[in-house]
């Protein structure tokens, strides 16, 4: 009699046979990692032109466009993977890339969402039609698949990355910067001509002191999973859990909002009575340290839509403050596309380093709006092009003329405030 006991014993079985010829996993597939050159060497020197610190949704983009560009590139990123907020914190649904009826932000970023989506077999929304939501248009990537994407694209563009390695000590050279990183088993002494802040929280700014802007109370960051029922990437959207407080200042405070964040979905899964289905790794923070610029970004300028003289990209997304509350979006006015220019990307005062990403110089409700994905790549390509385009004539980024700029991203498929 075919008992369940029976058949399970004899599953049992069957994988440990299986198991001791060394066949019992499913699927087993095999390649051998590369190392690169004097991999076991604790310390390197290198020389290059430009240095991207952060891989995430900015700077995996400014990355392969300075590379793109001939720069010599590296990309410090101290998680394992590149994406960061859209990956690692599992927002994956990257938005607006579009504004009343057209598209408004393309190149890299959009590049590589829209392959990502095709790989995938997934859809992407119409831009010619206005949504009635603004979020009907945001994109449903494949956190997976866009990750390992973004890694070929790097490769491809002759980007060099380097994981779970972060900048302890950053001072100006004659000709650039030196940037002292450090690693598990790695101490990397890298000296570049230009120097790409793409954290998140501005924290190369930050170890250089220059001045960087921040609120007593910040937005929720939130984590990210999945209960009682399957996530199926690149096709739904996923639980998410406020983490009120959540402050990404540094590993301490990153610390506590994970406890924070895991111990109330394990308070949920044990009241509920369901399984765990999906985790991101760590939280995801709306908000911290942005720069104080050579230009700062208003809420006004960003509801009037104000055409700055060096815009490098648009931007458009509801205003979206997230707060104890909850949120209450401020759409923009019909025809309304903000833009963000070069000098809300330049710490004030300083040569040779760019930001791109959700710490640009901004007050804390227009950077509600300007913080999505989409600008985050636009400002994230313009900042790549910039820093290649001041290694190429030995200046800084501000000081290279803007056409320049503005043809190079055009190169790559970048939409320029005033082309469409
Ligand atoms: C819960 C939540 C929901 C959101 N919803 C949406 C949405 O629906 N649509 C949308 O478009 N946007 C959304 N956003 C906003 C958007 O995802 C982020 O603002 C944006 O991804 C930030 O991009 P970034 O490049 O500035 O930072 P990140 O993508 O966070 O990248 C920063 C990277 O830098 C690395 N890093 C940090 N410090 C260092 C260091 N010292 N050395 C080396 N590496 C470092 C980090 O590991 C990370 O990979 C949401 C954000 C959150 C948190």
């Amino acid at each position: 009699m075919n008992t369940p006991e029976k058949h399970s014993r004899r599953n049992f079985l069957q994988h440990s046979l299986l198991g001791t010829l060394g066949l019992s996993i499913a699927s087993t597939a095999e390649v051998t990692a590369q190392p690169a050159a004097q991999s076991a060497d604790p310390e390197i020197t290198q020389e290059i032109d430009v240095l991207v610190v952060g891989g995430g949704t900015a700077g995996h983009i400014a990355a392969i466009q300075a590379a793109r560009a001939g720069a010599k590139t590296l990309l410090i990123e101290r998680g394992a993977q590149l994406g960061g907020t859209m990956t690692t914190g599992g927002v994956a649904y990257p938005g607006l890339f579009d504004a009343w009826g057209k598209q408004v932000i393309a190149g890299i970023g959009w590049e590589l969402v829209k392959e990502s989506v095709e790989l995938d077999s997934g859809s992407l929304p119409d831009f010619s039609k206005v949504p009635q939501r603004h979020f009907h248009n945001q994109v449903f990537i494949n956190q997976f698949l866009y990750a390992i994407l973004a890694e070929e694209k790097c490769e491809k563009a002759g980007v060099q990355i380097a994981y779970y390695e972060f900048p302890q000590a950053v001072t100006k050279t004659e000709h650039g910067w030196q940037v002292d990183c450090i690693g598990f088993g790695t101490k990397r002494r890298v000296l570049c001509k230009q120097l790409i802040d793409c954290t998140g929280g501005a924290e190369v700014v930050g170890l250089l002191g220059l001045p960087r802007l921040r609120e007593d109370e910040r937005q929720p960051g939130s984590f990210l999973y999945m209960m009682g029922k399957a996530h199926e990437p690149g096709r739904n959207q996923i639980h998410r859990l406020y983490v009120h407080g959540a402050d990404s200042t540094n590993s301490r405070t990153v610390t506590a909002a994970n406890l924070t964040g895991r111990k109330s979905i394990l308070a949920e899964l044990r009241k509920k009575g369901q399984r765990l289905m999906h985790l991101q790794p760590e939280t995801g923070f709306r908000e911290s340290y942005r720069i104080q610029g050579e230009t700062l970004i208003t809420v006004n300028d960003y509801r009037t839509g104000k055409k700055f003289d060096d815009a490098i990209c648009y931007a458009f997304y509801p205003i979206d403050l997230h707060t104890k509350n909850g949120i209450k979006p401020e759409p923009l006015k019909p025809g309304i596309i903000p833009t963000v220019p070069l000098r809300a990307l330049i710490p004030k005062g300083s040569r040779n380093i760019i930001v791109a990403g959700r710490s640009v110089s901004s007050d804390r409700l227009a950077n509600s709006g300007l913080r999505v994905q989409s600008s985050c790549m636009g400002m994230g390509q313009a900042a790549g092009a910039a820093a290649a385009l001041a290694v190429k004539s030995n200046t800084t980024p501000l000081e290279v003329p803007l056409k320049e700029i503005h043809d190079l991203l055009r190169t790559h498929g970048a939409i320029i405030p005033g082309d469409v």
